[in-house]
């Protein structure tokens, strides 16, 4: 700040009479007029459109070219019916792509957004969408600019325009200057005027130019997408190869061209993405009515895979519901019973705060920062609150860790003691009571004073004091805290607190919470090494408190950590935060207390500001990440019973025919196996989520692949093949021999059932990795109840309702062919419980570590 300019109400002699802004009555008459502050709702892609590309992409493509050939081909039914699946496809797609993106926008719409006015005289917050013009708005650091604004006063006032010019440079703008809407205010204070609100900011004139840009996709949808067009790849090489071989086998070329397909279409995992995004979408609902609202959906997945939580002190370890508790002066300890003798230096400490406690419709009420409120509360009862015009502030920032204000001829200052004890003359005593104060878990404060002050800058007027006193405050631990920290812990969760604050009083805090580590690492900002990896190897421990922290600091420990591999939660409150929300893995802002910049550079606003609430979201996005294996699990497995009748029709050179047609693949991809994915998405949270370190990387490991190919499918598919040849055996087939259609029709409708209950014994085997189906609580998810007595009486409807059944080309199964069937539901369920079995014996524990 050296070198700026005297701000333009400095050196005025008497301050001007406050503006009282407009009255409650007036702001009301104005909204009903001009309408809510809201920008006009984003032009959004038609409806059409979006639900158009569900049906053009890469997957959809291929089967439109199928429809084709098979129209060439002189099979019309077929080419209809290719159809008809592109279209639910698509339409299922979008609905879930459509309720993900409804989702995103409602849990946007409650992020906090509250402005602190004038009205009546009075300081009042409203809401941002109930600014109008001519609103005095009072701005602090920290704040959102949330309408287009003609500053009245400034004091030390900075302000980011990079959201409308891209220029990272703050400016400086004066009285008389205007501020847009979308900017933040990064340094100092202003009171401004309302000019404009709504669909008449300069924001919503650049925000309809701009084309509503597509999001981009997400870190996991990208990794699932990968996962789908690799799937995909194989499964054209393998159907071009099925072809060649059916033309060697001399089949006409329209009967090979349909088993090549089949292959193909039995191999990709068609509803597996929208299903994703629908149970992020859910995730992200349940975390924001548990009070926590994630900014973007795929949040809700790198919480779950979060090792490191970097956690402030203030406001989210601690109540920041502050009381002065005791009060020093060089005379000695103050006796707050006769709260008069404090009058002095409560005076002094409250001409550097903006925080105070009014009365609104008879209630007291704090505005402003809750430690300033408490410095006011106490100046209240010492009748010392009557206040001199303020001519100049110099307001809190996190370097300097002190405010100062000139009023009456004087300055006012108060901040951290070890930042305003150095600029005061001798204070015999000082240094002991600071010991004592903090020792108890205080938040100290240093009170100082300068007559006749001289310069422009913070540096040149704060300088040459006296000390008051110290004021020692009490914020006591938040209900719950420690009780999340011991989740943390056997959660494998490393944690360190990260405060502004004193060592002494951070100790203490971290004690009373039972953060602490064993190996009672406190350190300050200035004991960090200077080189990052020095320092991740610092950190790198469980329960380290690191004080007097700034927001560099911060930055550097965010970067330092995921250095060593962590993936890191970081919150942050202040206007310099920033940077390092965005740096760590997990941006956390409160939603309550701390600032707008905060919020909008975090992936996580905690509505309660509560520690505990951290750990509720990671417990969800672990739940979540589960979920997602689960239904990735009952997906591939039906893969596997769908590519065996190709293979064994390959294998055997055509002897055995064909167990399920195309269209009966389709039907279980798209058909019978949507809603028990959909209900395994749903699976409450194991009650043993927490216990262990979390489970991180690829989402198809070789755990995964195991349990699908080499256990669930093959079972599944061998109940299918023995029973679709028993069937045909007994109505007189022989090997080589063309068993007739309608023969092949029932083996065929036996061959679905069997893949079609086995899947339905699937649901109930992927509800958990470690335990077999019969140890499950049934009624824990009567979703997937619902959705497998859907699957059920789709199956009769597949293979019963006359045109249906003659179309996908099976019939429902003679009384020995669903006895065999049936089998599909303990062939599974058995071979499940068996391999999980087997598991635990060999000590494979249920939860990796990770590394
Ligand atoms: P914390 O992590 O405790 O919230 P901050 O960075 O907000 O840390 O504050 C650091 C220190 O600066 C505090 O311990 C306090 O001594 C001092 N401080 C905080 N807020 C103010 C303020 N409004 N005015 C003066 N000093 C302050
Ligand atoms: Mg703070």
């Amino acid at each position: 700040m050296t070198g700026d300019p005297p701000d333009d109400v400095a050196g005025a002699p008497a301050a001007r009479p406050e503006r009282p802004g407009l009255d409650s009555a007036e702001a009301a008459r104005r909204l009903a007029a001009d309408g809510p502050n809201r920008l006009p709702a984003r032009g959004r892609s038609p409806l059409p459109l979006l639900l158009l590309r569900e049906m053009v992409h890469f997957f959809a493509l291929l089967l439109w070219g199928a429809a084709g050939l098979a129209l060439l081909a002189g099979m019309p039914q077929l080419a209809v019916a290719i159809v008809v699946v592109i279209l639910l496809n698509g339409v299922f797609a979008f609905v879930q792509e459509y309720r993900a993106d409804q989702a995103g926008r409602r849990l946007r719409e409650l992020i906090p957004a509250d402005v602190t006015v004038r009205r009546d005289g009075r300081r009042t917050v409203v809401h941002a969408v109930d600014l109008v013009s001519g609103d005095m708005v009072l701005l602090e650091a920290g704040d959102r600019i949330s309408a287009d604004l003609r500053l009245a006063e400034t004091h030390a006032l900075a302000v980011n325009e990079s959201m409308l010019t891209g220029e990272s440079v703050p400016v400086r703008p004066r009285g008389g200057d205007a501020v847009l809407a979308g900017t933040f205010v990064v340094e100092g204070q202003a009171e401004a005027v309302v000019t404009a609100t709504g669909a008449r900011t300069r924001l919503a004139a650049i925000a309809t130019l701009t084309q509503a840009a597509r999001r981009p996709p997400s870190p996991l949808a990208r990794r699932l997408g990968t996962v789908i067009k690799i799937i995909a790849a194989i499964a054209l090489g393998v159907g071009t190869l099925f072809f060649a071989l059916t033309l060697l086998l001399g089949m006409a070329p329209t009967d090979g061209f349909l088993l090549a397909l089949g292959v193909t279409v039995a191999l990709v995992p068609e509803g597996l993405l929208p299903t994703v995004t629908l149970s992020l979408a859910r995730a992200a609902r349940s975390m924001a009515s548990r009070n926590a609202l994630v900014r973007h959906l795929e949040a809700v997945e790198t919480l779950g895979s979060a090792t490191f939580i970097c956690t402030d002190k203030t406001g989210t370890l601690t109540r920041n519901e502050m009381t002065v508790v005791e009060v020093w002066t060089p005379a000695g300890l103050l006796d707050l019973a006769a709260p008069a003798s404090a009058a002095d230096i409560m005076r002094s400490a409250v001409a550097c705060s903006t925080g105070r406690l009014v009365r609104t419709d008879g209630a007291l009420k704090g505005i402003g920062d809750p430690m300033e409120v408490a410095l006011h509360a106490l100046a209240l009862h010492a009748e010392a609150a009557q206040e001199e015009a303020v001519t100049r502030r110099f307001p809190f920032d996190p370097v300097r860790r002190r405010a100062s204000a000139v009023a009456g001829g004087r300055l006012h200052l108060k901040g951290a003691p070890d930042a305003v004890l150095p600029l005061c003359g001798e204070a015999p005593g000082a240094e002991q009571a600071l010991e004592a104060m903090s020792e108890r878990g205080l938040r100290v404060l240093a009170v100082a004073r300068r007559d006749a002050p001289a310069g422009d800058t913070a540096e040149e007027v704060e300088r040459d004091l006296t000390l008051l006193g110290l004021v020692g405050l009490e914020d006591p631990p938040r209900d719950g805290v420690t009780e999340a920290i011991a989740t943390c812990r056997r959660a494998g969760i490393k944690l360190a607190m990260i405060t502004g604050d004193h060592p002494g009083t951070a100790r203490a805090i971290a004690t009373k919470v039972g953060l602490l580590g064993p190996d009672s690492l406190v350190l300050t900002g200035r004991d960090l090494p200077a080189d990052d990896a020095a320092l991740g190897a610092l950190l790198d421990h469980d329960g380290a408190v690191i004080a007097r922290v700034t927001p560099e600091d911060k930055l550097r420990i965010a970067r330092a950590l995921r250095g060593r591999g962590h993936v890191v939660a970081m919150t942050g409150d202040g206007v310099n935060d920033g940077p390092a929300l965005r740096e760590a893995d997990i941006g956390i802002a409160m939603g309550a207390s701390g600032t707008d910049v905060a919020r909008e550079a975090a992936d996580l606003v905690l509505l309660d500001d509560h520690f505990a609430t951290i750990v509720t979201a990671i417990e969800l996005g672990r739940a979540t990440y589960a979920n997602i294996r689960r239904f990735l699990t009952y997906h591939l497995t039906d893969n596997v019973a769908e590519l065996t009748p190709f293979l064994v029709w390959a294998i055997s050179g055509g002897t055995v025919p064909l167990a399920l047609s195309v269209l009966q693949v389709l039907a279980l991809d798209i058909g019978t196996d949507l809603l028990p994915a959909l209900a395994l998405g749903a699976e409450p949270a194991n009650p043993r989520t927490m216990d262990g370190p979390a489970r991180t990387g690829a989402l198809l490991d070789r755990r995964l692949l195991v349990r699908v190919f080499g256990v669930l499918g093959p079972a599944q598919a061998t109940v299918e093949m023995i029973a679709f040849t028993t069937v045909l055996t007994l109505g007189g087939w022989a090997l080589g021999a063309d068993p007739g259609s309608a023969l092949l029709a029932a083996a065929s409708g036996t061959a679905f059932a069997a893949v079609v209950l086995g899947q339905l014994a699937n649901a109930f085997a992927c509800r958990s990795q470690t335990r077999w189906a019969g140890n499950l609580p049934w009624r824990g998810n009567r979703l997937l109840l619902g959705a497998v007595a859907s699957e059920a009486i789709l199956l009769l409807v597949f293979l019963g309702v006359p045109p249906l059944a003659g179309l996908l080309g099976g019939t429902l199964p003679p009384p020995a062919g669903w006895a065999l069937a049936a089998l599909a539901v303990p062939a599974v369920i058995g071979a499940d419980a068996l391999h999980k079995a087997f598991r635990v014996r060999r000590g494979v524990p249920s939860i990796q570590r990770p590394r």
